[in-house]
């Protein structure tokens, strides 16, 4: 929980009765949620992440129903949520129970356990969001490499494993050369230095990119548009960089690239179901268990500074039983 009691912050884990819980209409008893960047944000009070206060932070969270005035939701049914505000708005899901809308819940799918549900949750689910994007544009596996950047992270490792099991290849960008070993087990072809392009370049570069997925924004976001080949897309998803966007408008008007945003948010129903059932389908579980590390409920205080100092690579789950 974070507070900000006369303006002064702290985080901490908290005891609370569960009738102190909002009103929304099913109460969930949470097995595994993770630490996503945007919960790393609000731990440690970095941006201002948090709307409401007190918070209880956690963008992702899956377990069982037990109790529910939802006609569509049942006790012992096994859901999961991301995003839709939680841990901005809404109380989140890094604790052991959530009341939520039941408008907000899926039906967990039966061929992932709540853990690897988790292990992918709102960074996996973005990725995938990314990678649909790419697909839908036409981009074709001969149409040329596809840039990930911030591979090392958890947006980054889903998109690299994703793109690369269907046949793409895939370029990892990273500021960890140590984790290049990594990112090939992942799929990526070839590993470049983010220093290359986190800097201020030209409006236009040499064409290389068929698509690029960026979860950095910033001189990254620009450079990626102006080394983006005619007719391609960037979907842009990411701020670990910065969220300013020094570019022209070059890469569009005289090469039609395409700046494509994408938000998990507030994304309607049918875009995440479309997206977890690919994520079901195509995912690569041996890939999953290369990203993911579990912790517990009392250990995310000290997880959300090393993921915001960029030392976390993949995913962090946290087994919040
Ligand atoms: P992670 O912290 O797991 O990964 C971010 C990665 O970005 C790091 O691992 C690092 O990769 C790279 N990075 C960090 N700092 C910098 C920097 N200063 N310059 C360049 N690269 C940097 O976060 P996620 O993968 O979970 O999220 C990535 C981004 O996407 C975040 O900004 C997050 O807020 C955003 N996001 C947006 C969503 C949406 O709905 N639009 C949903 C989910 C995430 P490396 O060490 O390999 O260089």
């Amino acid at each position: 929980m974070v507070h900000k009691p006369n303006d002064v912050f702290a985080a901490e884990l908290a005891r609370f009765n569960r009738s102190e819980l909002p009103n929304h209409d099913v109460l969930v008893r949470l097995e595994f949620s993770g630490i996503n960047y945007k919960d790393a944000l609000a731990i440690t009070n970095s941006s201002p992440v948090v709307r409401r206060w007190p918070m209880i932070v956690g963008v992702d969270g899956a377990g069982v129903v037990e109790a529910s005035d939802s006609a569509q939701f049942e006790k012992g049914d096994r859901v999961f949520v991301n995003g839709w505000g939680l841990g901005e708005t809404q109380w989140g899901c890094l604790a052991q129970y959530a009341r939520l809308k039941s408008e907000w819940l899926l039906p967990q799918s039966k061929n992932l356990s709540a853990s690897d549900t988790m292990a992918i949750g709102t960074a996996g689910y973005t990725a995938m969001l990314c990678t649909l994007a790419i697909e839908k544009h036409g981009v074709r596996p001969e149409n040329g490499e596809i840039l990930v950047t911030g591979a090392s992270g958890g947006v980054g490792g889903f998109a690299i494993s994703i793109l690369s099991d269907w046949g793409y290849r895939v370029v990892a960008s990273t500021g960890r050369p140590e984790e290049a070993p990594y990112l090939h087990n992942l799929g990526a072809v070839e590993v470049v230095d983010r220093s290359t392009m986190s800097v201020e370049g030209k409006p236009l570069g040499k064409e290389r990119w068929a698509a690029v997925v960026d979860g950095v924004g910033s001189y990254t976001l620009a450079n990626a548009c102006a080394s983006t080949r005619y007719g391609g897309i960037v979907a842009a998803c990411g701020l670990a960089q910065g969220m300013d966007l020094p570019t022209t408008v070059a890469p569009f008007i005289l090469r039609g690239v395409t700046l494509k945003g994408i938000d998990s948010v507030m994304a309607p129903q049918d875009a995440r179901i479309e997206a977890w059932k690919r994520l079901d389908t195509d995912l690569n579980r041996d890939k999953l268990k290369l990203m993911v590390r579990e912790i517990a409920l009392e250990e995310a205080l000290d997880y959300a500074p090393q993921l915001m100092a960029g030392k976390i690579r993949g995913r962090i789950v946290v087994n919040t039983q």
